[in-house]
């Protein structure tokens, strides 16, 4: 161990060794070096409050708590100082000439040792103690990053008030020795020669947004040349009962830049399984994540109200990534890097706790305000969704999902699967749902009618995700997830009619069945590989005919979204059904029997297919497909003004 007493001391070989790699390449990015010296002279300040507050009389009384920093270009100096607590000659040998030795760490635990004192405020926490950055001991070395030659000028507030320097390049020796004429009244100054490379820390705008990045939320006030730049509270840290709305409101502005107040704030302090203070808001605007703000999502890492990485994604999941703010944890040491941090078990840990309490403020929300949450949804509902990957709280997931319906009176209202269940008829077991992009082209859905004639809602799935979200979901309550274009021919042959259905019309003759047996197969010829098979329907009401997968395929949603991206755009080869009960089909019927061969019969074959793919979301040659209407325009208006002799 190095004596005090002498004037130069040589660092030890293994903190030669150590040093060269803090000031190398422990921190990637150089500016942290005054994020660690504020923090150390906010630590000492801390200390200095806490033995105040302890009744201890400190030297200099009415100097002010705070953080002077000043610049000095001519002799390229940086100056950091606190009239904090202090160190005396051994304390500046021990902490500044020993790597790994926290004074901070010490102190804590000498705190720990010491029994609260009585009185008023007896049994009340040790405020001061929690916001204690350092208790690691090597902080103070980044300095090296950008020094050549350092000065530490300290006098204790308490005991001996005799100042001393302790001098080094880093390299190493450091030497400690009674100050000169300058040495602060108390407190610590120091002095950073900046290296040549180092020169833009000689800049005040430089040195201001490093301070405003990394440290504009210590608990004192930190002046450059004068001026205060931090002024914002650590609101996060601040008891609930006691902050404003409008406090949430600014602090929200000021992290987010958005002009709009936040949807809502989610201010969490928890101590266990993981001591952390959280500040979360949901903003009451869209974000692309799908896009332009693909990456710009996670929560700000601080700890005891420094920052630690803006972003940071470990600490929520993608799907609550509309969530900003804040999280602060004692429990993090600051000098951590990127890569041990991507390891950590306690982010982990804080990621089940924000998840487990956003789910419980979107569940409050969506029983207590479903006005709120409806709007919210309309926001953010889009990432959310993808919630559906999240296990273990998938039917909590579920249970927040919000969709448009077929017992909506409006396009825009939403309802829940649990408040489908409570509609549903007894013996219902399964979600129906119907892809397409819109209302309107849901309701003309043919798959969709049966649905309506038995009152049996139907879930509209606007976006192309949502079926995967189904898929992906299987079940929620024992109930599963089934498209209406998947449902099999007796589906719902157990439920009543409730809507008025269109009156049936005379069932065929056998004689009339087995000749539309051979129509079909006429229709079938006509369309060639366009369709592999034409039959009859059993899941039509009022629509001539449909498009349907063969057995237990994708719906017809999911095989667009797979052609988009095999930038395929033909139609996939379906199932014509037709329904031998609508006037069109009886009226083919009926000339077929009188000639298998009329020529209309190929035109309206193809009309009906045409009208299907259209309906089914296909309009792959519009050309042909005009000229195919054309066609029978012309033919059926050549017949009617023959049949009315016109
Ligand atoms: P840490 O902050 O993790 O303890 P540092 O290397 O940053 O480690 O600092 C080492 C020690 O030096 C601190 O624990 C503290 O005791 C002492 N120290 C550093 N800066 C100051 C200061 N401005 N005033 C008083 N003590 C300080
Ligand atoms: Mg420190």
């Amino acid at each position: 161990m190095t004596q005090a007493k002498e004037k130069t001391h040589e660092f030890r070989a293994e903190v030669r060794k150590v040093l060269n790699i803090l000031t190398h390449s422990l921190y990637t990015n150089r500016e942290i070096f005054l994020r660690e010296l504020i923090s150390n002279a906010s630590d000492a300040l801390d200390k200095l409050r806490f033995r105040i507050s302890r009744g201890e009389k400190p030297l200099a009384p009415d100097m002010p708590l705070e953080i002077r920093i000043s610049i000095d270009k001519d002799k390229k100096l940086l100056t950091i100082a606190d009239a904090g607590i202090g160190m005396n000659e051994g304390e500046l040998a021990e902490n500044l000439g020993t790597i790994a030795k926290s004074g901070s760490e010490e102190f804590l635990a000498q705190l720990n040792s010491v029994t609260p004192p009585r009185g008023e405020d007896a049994g009340e926490e040790r405020p001061d103690a929690a916001n204690i950055v350092g208790r690691f001991g090597i902080g103070f070395y980044s300095i090296f990053m950008v020094a050549e030659k350092v000065e530490v000028v300290s006098r204790p507030a308490f005991g001996e008030a005799v100042a001393h320097i302790w001098t080094s390049d880093g390299l190493g020796a450091y030497s400690v020795e009674p100050a000169g004429d300058g040495a602060p009244e108390r407190g610590t100054v120091v002095k950073a020669y900046l290296k040549e490379n180092a020169a833009e820390f000689l800049e005040k705008f430089r040195v201001e947004s490093v301070i405003r990045n990394h440290s504009a939320f210590m608990p004192f006030p930190i002046l450059l040349d004068g001026s205060r730049v931090n002024s914002e509270p650590a609101l996060w840290l601040e008891p609930k009962f006691s902050i404003k709305k409008e406090q949430y409101d600014t602090f929200y502005k000021t992290l987010t830049y958005d002009a709009k107040e936040p949807l809502d704030a989610l201010h969490l302090s928890v101590d266990a399984p993981v001591q952390f203070n959280a500040l979360l808001f949901i903003p009451d605007g869209a974000q692309d994540f799908f896009g332009a703000d693909r990456d710009f999502w996670g929560i700000d890492l601080y700890t005891r109200r420094v920052l630690i990485q803006r972003r940071n994604k470990d600490l929520i999941p993608e799907y609550l990534a509309f969530f900003k703010g804040v999280a602060d944890t004692e429990d993090l040491p600051l000098n951590i890097s990127r890569e041990t941090l991507q390891e950590n078990v306690l982010l982990r840990k804080i990621n089940q706790v924000v998840v487990k309490q956003a789910l419980n403020h979107l569940e409050k929300t969506a029983r207590d305000n479903p006005e709120k949450y409806s709007r919210f949804w309309r926001l953010h509902g889009k990432i959310f969704k993808l919630g559906y990957h999240d296990f273990p709280n998938r039917e909590r997931v579920s249970a927040l999902l919000r969709f448009n319906s077929s017992s909506l009176d409006e396009s825009d209202a939403l309802t829940g699967l649990d408040d489908y269940m409570t509609r549903a008829p007894e013996g219902q077991k399964t979600f129906w749902y119907v892809s397409a992009p819109n209302r309107e082209a849901a309701r003309l859905n043919p798959h969709t009618e049966r649905f309506r004639s038995k009152g049996i809602e139907v879930l509209y799935l606007y976006e192309p995700v949502d079926e995967f979200v189904m898929e992906g979901l299987g079940k929620y309550k024992e109930w599963d997830f089934k498209s209406v274009e998947n449902a099999p021919d007796d589906a719902l042959s157990t439920f009543e009619d409730k809507n008025e259905v269109s009156p049936k019309s005379v069932p065929l003759s056998e004689e009339e069945q087995n000749e539309c047996a051979k129509l079909l197969d006429r229709m079938k010829d006509i369309l060639g590989d366009k369709v592999r098979e034409v039959r009859v329907s059993h899941r039509l009401e009022n629509s001539p005919s449909v498009l349907v997968s063969p057995d237990g395929s994708m719906t017809s949603s999911m095989e667009k979204l797979l052609k988009v991206m095999q930038k395929d755009d033909s139609p996939s080869i379906k199932i014509l059904e037709v329904n031998q009960n609508h006037p069109l089909l009886r009226a083919m019927l009926k000339i077929f029997r009188a000639d298998p061969q009329d020529s209309l019969l190929v035109l309206m074959t193809r009309g009906l297919f045409d009208a299907s793919l259209l309906l089914d979301g296909f309009i792959s040659e519009p050309q042909a497909l005009a000229l195919r209407m054309n066609g029978l325009l012309t033919e059926t208006a050549a017949l009617y003004a023959e049949v009315r002799k016109l």
